[in-house]
């Protein structure tokens, strides 16, 4: 590709609509232009990179048996009624009438209509097991789309689905599925963890989820260093309504409800040793709001130590302590934090009052804590494990190591579903002894636009991206010096490019007329892995000008040798 046929659209200036590094340099790249909130055009050198991803999650699905199909983005509210998630799902979900007025939803996953698929095709256990697999696009109507692709509101995804006849065979799929994602996130070059999971509001009984490590996630996952142990400690979602919003920087108040009360009682029995306590009420505090930000619940009487921020590195210091007689939540920006935030304030104080009783509880058992109150409106909880009171460096559940607490950015997810689909939309086979079964099912996802983000977040520094080979645009860019002054270079060129594209190479041919700064300064911007300068001197010396994009140094390598250099 040539520049002059494939313009670049960098951007000198920081968008300043973008809070975090890889929705800047997205923009500022040319990957990507925003249309409205949550919604994107990729421009064709970000299509580039979305359709590596994409490739990579295909030929990955493929090895691991999945068969791909398509189905419609738009759903009929029939299906979501007979599974019940038409009430249930939320302001999420958008809904749409035809010019017939029936009732429709984009759809922001599949399970209703991949089920509606398997109970019409499929008659026999010998038809089992099946995994089906799509790259879409999904619409959710986010209540805070940001980040650019990373939390857009149409977004492609690989979303999966298998059936089976009883659980030793999900269990079987599922398994080829963890491994299938392992595979896929390790040759998309991402330093990634895989955590177990709540099921959150989708229900059944396993999941694990795929976190790509970044201080830009929004999740918390927590692992030991050296063990087996992963877990994220992210909760549940939250679908609050809109109007729920506070202002900014408004402060938080209590109103008359129960959960008020169990905090005012459980603040009173506060007093000593308190310091334990609160340095993890922080820390739970500032990982399930997200993005970095601190939400506490102080009462103004309390002497605290000022709590070390080294220790706690998602962790703000700013307390603020209120009247003696009232209590509010503060929200705070900490370090490495991505600024005052707007936060729905029922979720802040069921949260906090959900700790705090917690703690108040004492439910320890067996070194499990159980939590068993609803403190997320509308979202049913399971049982979940105990990481609410940990802190980094506390010894592992399961007693390998000692734990980490990092931030993860969630581009994958397995469930095991179970029969909770087949049974609302009676999804039957007929088994061996000819009666029929409800089939089991597990879901597979993956976020193949967030992937690009999130690859960012972690491979970039001053000067733009830097991309791993395996989703670069381009991996050689040649950048030659005055082109257009000499034939002899153009000559050049052309060979070497000619060269490098039979070679099997995609190579980006920088034939502007610009000033060599502004040309090196955009191909660091997009990030391509190798540049080649060519000039008259260098031709002159039989050379050309080699630098990696991580390379702090360009140096010569002998014209004839290049195309071996660069293999
Ligand atoms: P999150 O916790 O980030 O809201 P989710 O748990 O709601 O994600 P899933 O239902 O598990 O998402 O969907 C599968 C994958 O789709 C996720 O792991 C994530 O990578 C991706 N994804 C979900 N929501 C978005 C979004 N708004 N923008 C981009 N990708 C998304
Ligand atoms: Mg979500
Ligand atoms: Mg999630
Ligand atoms: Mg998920």
């Amino acid at each position: 590709m040539r520049v002059s046929q494939f313009p670049l659209a960098t951007l000198k200036e920081v968008p300043s609509e973008a809070e975090i590094v890889s929705h800047q340099l997205m923009l500022r790249a040319g990957l990507i232009r925003r249309l409205a909130s949550g919604l994107y055009t990729w421009l064709p050198l970000g299509l580039r990179v979305l359709r590596k991803v994409e490739r990579i999650v295909r030929e990955e699905m493929d090895a691991a048996g999945a068969l791909e199909l398509l189905m419609p983005c738009i759903q009929p509210a029939e299906l979501w009624q007979e599974s019940g998630r038409w009430e249930k799902y939320g302001p999420e979900l958008l809904r749409l009438n035809d010019r017939h007025q029936r009732e429709f939803c984009f759809g922001p996953t599949h399970e209703e209509v991949i089920t509606d698929i398997a109970r019409r095709e499929l008659r026999s256990y010998k038809q089992l097991p099946l995994n089906y697999y799509q790259i879409q696009t999904k619409f959710r109507d986010e209540i805070r789309p940001r980040f650019g692709v990373m939390r857009a509101r149409e977004f492609v995804m690989k979303d999966a689905y298998s059936f089976h006849i009883d659980e030793a065979s999900l269990d079987e799929t599922y398994q080829r599925m963890y491994a299938a994602y392992t595979k896929i996130f390790t040759r998309l070059g991402l330093d990634f963890r895989a955590v177990a999971a709540d099921t959150g509001s989708i229900g059944g009984n396993a999941s694990h989820e795929f976190h790509v490590l970044a201080e830009a996630g929004e999740d918390a996952i927590a692992f030991a260093d050296g063990g087996d142990f992963a877990a994220n400690v992210e909760l549940a979602e939250a679908v609050p309504d809109r109007d729920e919003r506070p202002q900014p920087g408004e402060p938080l108040r209590l109103v008359d409800t129960p959960e008020a009360k169990t905090i005012q009682a459980l603040v009173e029995q506060f007093d000593q040793p308190i310091e334990r306590t609160v340095k993890t009420l922080i820390v739970r505090a500032s990982e399930q709001v997200g993005g970095g930000l601190l939400a506490l619940i102080l009462r103004g009487d309390h002497q605290l130590n000022p709590i070390k921020a080294e220790k706690l590195p998602q962790v703000a210091s700013p307390l603020q302590f209120a009247e003696e007689s009232e209590i509010r939540a503060v929200i705070g920006a900490g370090p490495g934090s991505l600024g005052p935030v707007e936060l729905p304030i029922p979720i802040i104080v069921d949260r906090c009052a959900a700790m705090i009783a917690d703690f108040g509880a004492g439910a320890n058992v067996d070194g499990k804590h159980h939590f068993g109150i609803n403190w997320v409106r509308d979202v049913p909880l399971g049982p979940v494990a105990d990481l609410r009171n940990v802190i980094e460096g506390d010894p592992s559940p399961d007693g390998k190591g000692r734990l980490r607490i990092v931030r993860g950015i969630e581009v994958g997810h397995i469930f095991k579903l179970g029969r909770t689909y087949s049974e609302r939309l009676n999804a039957t086979v007929l088994d061996e002894q000819g009666q029929p079964a409800v089939l089991s099912m597990g879901c597979y996802g993956i976020g193949v636009s967030r992937i690009v983000g999130a690859a960012i977040e972690q491979n970039h520094d001053a000067r733009g991206i830097v991309w791993p080979t395996p989703l670069a645009p381009f991996q050689i860019a040649i950048a030659p010096i005055n082109l257009h002054k000499s034939q002899r270079l153009r000559e050049a060129v052309e060979d070497l490019y000619r060269n490098l594209t039979e070679a099997g190479f995609e190579v980006l041919l920088d034939d502007r007329e610009v000033r060599p700064g502004v040309m090196f300064a955009d191909l660091e911007l997009i990030g391509i892995p190798h540049r080649v300068v060519l000039s008259e001197r260098g031709l002159d010396a039989g050379e050309a000008e080699y630098k990696g994009r991580r390379d702090a140094d360009p140096r010569q390598v002998p014209l004839a040798e290049l195309t071996t250099f660069l293999r």
